[in-house]
């Protein structure tokens, strides 16, 4: 049996109840066969693959808060901390009812390869709660996350593990968890990214994941002689990827035709109208019920269905397994062009599998949305030298960032005989450096 097939057999029967944990790993472990059978001999002695799939230690400890009618609550928080060969643990705060030790393991596992595809000094590492945001007063909201970094804030440090958002963890969560961090250790530092400007926060972090992902679309399109200026897109969620992803596409004389929540979708052939999504979905935090009702050119539809629009290129910004075979079936069948994966994970791994095998570009998420952990980064980097660089100079690091990631997972893909499968290339290249440092810091 090879190295690989070992491996995921053994990471299956330990991790059987953690079906998107498995899908990650197997989805990475396939990928850099080849790299693996050209060093397989090393890899077996110094157990590579066992140590990248077992997280260097994870935490699971217990949230209790009081509601606004005076009654307790009970949630679960977790962190893991993945792999820290090439810098701290990073990575963001996931809060969210389907939260559970698997979602957890297989974000903060993705986050390893994306951080090392970033070219930036960050390990991987990634946390959350299985507590819903929706529907909470701001008061509850603080309460919860206060107790959460009370015990959280064991664990972290601006050189150790530094969190950031993630799904239903913005600026407002951060905000609070910052203020208990500081109020714990007395120490002002940058332990959390993702802050607000006034006190630590990077001009451009809101926007980085969402623009990151334009223009790494951009650089591809570019290289296969197409221009973003008059292509139609799909984008499915409306949070903080969606929003900023549609206004870039926008800036950049795209036409963004849909959006989603977990409710249902928006279809507006004039193009989204980003000033009214971001009023519904980041001041009022209302449904997309909303947007349609105060939108005559919108239509509202229930349920799911961004993806049987006819487009040329296909957004998944929500959540993970939300582009099924199915739907990459549509997609080809109406004549896409690209799909970049703006969340972590969207597409199934058939799905990927069909896209790729019908000619259509396709970008993993650990590359096509690096750029929120990039300038996370940046916004380290920025809080270390007690200093804030300007929109303008974030914004062109992170193009450049991306544009870089772009032809380093080329690269890499043709390197190893697999030129435009970019699910390979960002594995390989992402692994490659991991492995390095590994191995040069020895047995641990
Ligand atoms: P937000 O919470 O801001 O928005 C998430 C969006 O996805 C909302 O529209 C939400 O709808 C929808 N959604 C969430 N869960 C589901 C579900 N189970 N089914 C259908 N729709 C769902 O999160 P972000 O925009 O920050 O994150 C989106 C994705 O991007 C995630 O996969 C995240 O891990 C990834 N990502 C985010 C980064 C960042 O910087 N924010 C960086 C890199 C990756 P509703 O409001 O109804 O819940």
């Amino acid at each position: 049996m090879s190295y690989v097939d070992e491996v995921l057999a053994k990471v299956q029967a330990k991790n059987a109840s953690e079906p998107e944990f498995l899908q990650a790993v197997e989805e990475v472990l396939e990928s850099i066969r080849p790299v693996v059978d050209a060093n397989e001999e090393l890899y077996r002695k110094e157990a590579i693959l066992e140590r990248i799939t077992e997280p260097d230690r994870q935490f699971k400890f217990r949230v209790s808060w009081v509601d606004d009618q005076g009654q307790v609550q009970v949630n679960t928080g977790y962190r893991v901390q993945f792999n820290n060969a090439i810098g701290p643990y990073k990575g963001g705060l996931r809060l969210h009812p389907s939260v559970y030790l698997g979602i957890i393991k297989f974000l903060g596992f993705e986050q390893i390869f994306k951080n090392s595809l970033t070219g930036l000094p960050i390990g991987g590492g990634k946390g959350g709660s299985d507590f819903d945001p929706k529907g909470k007063s701001d008061r509850e909201v603080m309460a919860f996350c206060q107790s959460f970094m009370t015990e959280l804030s064991k664990y972290i440090g601006a050189d150790m593990d530094v969190p950031a958002g993630d799904i239903g963890t913005g600026a407002r969560e951060i905000g609070y968890m910052f203020g208990q961090y500081k109020r714990i250790t007395g120490l002002y530092e940058g332990v959390l990214t993702g802050k607000g400007l006034t006190y630590g926060g990077s001009l451009a972090r809101t926007e980085a994941t969402g623009y990151g992902l334009i223009y790494i679309t951009e650089e591809l399109m570019k290289c296969h002689g197409h221009e973003m200026a008059g292509k139609t897109c799909v984008v499915s969620g409306s949070g903080n990827v969606a929003i900023y992803a549609i206004q870039k596409a926008q800036q950049l004389g795209a036409k963004v035709v849909t959006c989603s929540d977990s409710t249902g979708w928006i279809y507006d052939p004039e193009g989204i109208d980003v000033a009214l999504l971001k009023e519904v979905k980041e001041v009022k935090r209302a449904r997309l019920t909303e947007y349609a009702a105060a939108r005559p050119s919108a239509e509202y539809h229930e349920g799911r269905g961004v993806w049987a629009v006819k487009c040329d290129i296909a957004l998944p910004c929500a959540t993970q397994n939300e582009l099924l075979l199915d739907d990459a079936k549509a997609l080809v069948e109406n004549g896409v062009t690209a799909v970049c994966e703006g969340a972590n994970m969207p597409t199934t791994l058939d799905a990927t599998k069909y896209l790729q095998e019908n000619g259509v570009l396709f970008i993993p998420g650990k590359a096509a949305n690096a750029g929120g952990v990039a300038t996370s980064a940046l916004e380290m980097s920025q809080n270390s030298e007690r200093l804030s660089w300007t929109f303008e100079e974030v914004d062109s690091k992170l193009n450049q960032i991306m544009v870089n990631i772009y032809h380093n997972i080329d690269e890499a893909a043709k390197r190893y005989d697999k030129e435009g499968d970019y699910v390979a290339g960002a594995n390989i290249a992402g692994f490659e450096k991991v492995v390095d440092a590994m191995i040069a810091q020895g047995v641990c």
